[in-house]
């Protein structure tokens, strides 16, 4: 089962973003690059905010990461994720990719079981329409 129900409304693909949702599709979590200056972007951007290039190319991310950022979602947005309360949103990072950071999910804690620099394995789980989302497992401590 999903760690948020396939009811919630899937991303808003656009000309911008298709590359990284198609990507997800085959399973690849991959970041935007700068082409002229290797700078990395996420979300997309039709232009690199660093050098103004259009040029653009892939990056790919590890499946290792960490937790920047989380919350605890108590009251609910939208009425799809009613079912899943709380549920948290967690601001993942990747230390092989300084500067880019992911919104996901933590799929294997309860409120109390997070905390920012937690290891994290990233996993996929099939969304609303098909789409695959990239989501993280908190890895056991060592
Ligand atoms: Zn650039």
């Amino acid at each position: 089962m999903p760690y948020l129900p396939t009811s919630v409304p899937g991303p808003k693909i656009d000309d911008v973003n298709a590359p990284f949702w198609e990507h997800c599709r085959a399973q690849r979590l991959t970041f935007q690059q700068c082409a002229g200056c290797s700078h990395l972007i996420h979300p997309p951007l039709p232009v690199c905010p660093r050098c103004q290039s259009v040029e653009r190319q892939w990056r790919e991310a590890p499946y290792t990461a960490l937790v920047f950022s989380f919350v605890w979602v108590h009251t609910a947005a939208h009425d799809s994720v009613v079912a899943a309360l709380p549920y948290n949103v967690v601001l993942v990072e990747f230390p092989a990719l300084a500067g880019v950071r992911l919104v996901s999910n933590v799929v294997n804690v309860s409120p109390g079981q997070l905390a920012i620099g937690d290891r994290l394995t990233l996993l996929w789980e099939e969304g609303d329409g098909g789409q695959w989302l990239p989501r993280f497992r908190k890895e056991a401590p060592t």
